[in-house]
C-alpha cells in the first residue's frame, strides 16, 4: 500500500550517488488549507515543500532550515520551513489576483531571489542565496547546489491536477571520487528521466525504485515521516505580549478590551482578556 508524508533516502553504494524520494499527502493539505490560495500558489508551495522536505534530510545535525522564495511580483514570499524531525509549515504572501494559468517563478515573483537559511541548534547561521534566474524550483535549487556546494544535483517534482498530493525526488553526487561519481550520475540521471508523474505520486517508494533501478541496487534506509507542525500555542502567544515590554502592555490594556492574535500557519486564533493581559503585566513588573 502506499504510504504518504514520508521521505526516502537511499544510495547507490557503487555509483557514489545518493537519492532521496518524498510523497507528501496530509502534511501538504494541511499547509494549503484554509488559505484558499490560487492554483500557482498551490504548485509552487508544493514543491517548496518537498523540497524543504529533501533538503532536510541532508542535515548532519539538530536544526532547521527555510526555503523562501521572494521577490517583487504579484507574489512577494513563499516559505517553508522544516526541522530536522521533518516537522514542516509554510506560508505565500500575495497582493494581486494571480492567474490560473501562470507558473514561471518569473511570472509569480518578479525579480527575485532563492534563500535557504540553515540554522543548526548550535552553531553559527548560514544562509544561499541564487537569483531567480530559472523558470521553475527545480531548476532554481539545481543552481543553488551548483553554486553553494559544489555538487552535482538534480530535483524532479510532481504534483497532481487538483492538488492533493506532492512528490519530490533528488538525485546527487557523493561528494567522493568526483570524476568516476559524476559518469555514473549521468547514467542514473537518465534513468530517473523516465519518471512519470504518476508514479512519483502513486507508487510505494520500493516500487517505484525497483522500476527506475532494477539493475543499479539502491540501498534504502528506514523512511522518516513528514508532518505539518505549526509550532504555535497560547504560551508562545503569552511570550509574545510579554517581549513587547510593559510600557507597551500597559498601553495595549488601557486601548483595547482584548488581544486577538491570529497564527497564519494554521489559522488558529489566540484571545487575551483584560484580565489575562493584566495578569502578564503584573508578571513582567514582578518577575518570580
Ligand atoms: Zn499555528
Amino acid at each position: 500500500m502506499q504510504s504518504f508524508d514520508q521521505l526516502s533516502r537511499y544510495v547507490f553504494e557503487d555509483h557514489h550517488v545518493r537519492g532521496e524520494l518524498v510523497q507528501l499527502r496530509e502534511s501538504y493539505q494541511q499547509i494549503i488549507e484554509n488559505h484558499d490560495y490560487p492554483a500557482p500558489i498551490k504548485k509552487v508551495l508544493g514543491e517548496l515543500m518537498a523540497a524543504t522536505s529533501l533538503l532536510t534530510a541532508t542535515l548532519k545535525f539538530e536544526g532547521e532550515i527555510t526555503v523562501q522564495l521572494q521577490g517583487n511580483g504579484p507574489v512577494k514570499v513563499a516559505v517553508i520551513n522544516a526541522n530536522h524531525q521533518q516537522e514542516l509549515r509554510g506560508i505565500a504572501r500575495y497582493d494581486q489576483v494571480i492567474q490560473d494559468d501562470i507558473y514561471s517563478l518569473q511570472e509569480l515573483f518578479g525579480q527575485g531571489a532563492l534563500v535557504i537559511t540553515v540554522t543548526p541548534n548550535q552553531g553559527e547561521r548560514y544562509q544561499g542565496v541564487v537569483p531567480l534566474s530559472e523558470p521553475t524550483v527545480a531548476k532554481c535549487l539545481e543552481s543553488y547546489f551548483q553554486q553553494s556546494e559544489q555538487l552535482k544535483t538534480r530535483l524532479w517534482f510532481a504534483i497532481d491536477d487538483e492538488f492533493k498530493s506532492v512528490s519530490g525526488m533528488l538525485l546527487q553526487v557523493l561528494p567522493v571520487d568526483k570524476d568516476k561519481a559524476v559518469t555514473d550520475f549521468d547514467h542514473l540521471e537518465i534513468l530517473t528521466d523516465t519518471v512519470k508523474s504518476e508514479e512519483m505520486l502513486q507508487l510505494p517508494a520500493e516500487e517505484l525504485l525497483i522500476r527506475l533501478y532494477h539493475q543499479e541496487n539502491p540501498q534504502m534506509f528506514a523512511p522518516q515521516p513528514v508532518r505539518f507542525v505549526c509550532g504555535c500555542s497560547k504560551e508562545r502567544c503569552e511570550s509574545a505580549l510579554i517581549s513587547l515590554g510593559a510600557e507597551e502592555l500597559e498601553h495595549i490594556i488601557d486601548e483595547q478590551e482584548q488581544v486577538d492574535m491570529h497564527c497564519e500557519y494554521c489559522n488558529s486564533s489566540y484571545r487575551f482578556e483584560k484580565e489575562a493581559l493584566e495578569s502578564l503585566l503584573q508578571q513582567l513588573r514582578q518577575p518570580n
